[in-house]
């Protein structure tokens, strides 16, 4: 392993993963979010960026370990998405289902 102590790679593989500042997004009626578990980093390291920054308390809540999305609540603001910080973004944002009164998810396989 070289240089590398096991100390170095527990702090570069066991940090939490920094919120960055809340931006600025205005909320969109026609658009929903949607997390993709396949891409999300909340299980292999911790983020939980997404649920720190959202504006709206209950649109987004854990289910096994991934956040959820309430399409109920969500305003469509995009900051879950801005602030998302896995290498492929986990965060959609989709076309508001009609009618639709269920807390979505999208499978992590
Ligand atoms: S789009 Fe906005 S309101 Fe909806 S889950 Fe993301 S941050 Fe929260
Ligand atoms: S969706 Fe993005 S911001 Fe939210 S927990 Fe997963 S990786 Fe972190």
């Amino acid at each position: 392993m070289g240089d590398v102590s096991r100390r170095d790679l527990f702090r570069i593989f066991g940090r939490r993963v920094q919120p960055a500042p809340r931006p600025v997004a205005e909320p969109d009626p026609l658009r929903v979010a949607l997390v993709s578990g396949r891409h999300c980093l909340a299980l292999t390291s911790r983020c939980s960026v997404c649920i720190e920054q959202c504006p709206i308390p209950g649109a987004m809540q854990w289910d096994a370990g991934l956040p959820m999305v309430n399409p109920d609540i969500c305003n469509g603001c995009r900051i879950c998405q801005q602030v998302c910080p896995a290498p492929t973004n986990a965060v959609r944002m989709l076309p508001r289902p009609p009618g639709s009164n269920q807390s979505w998810q999208e499978s992590p396989d």
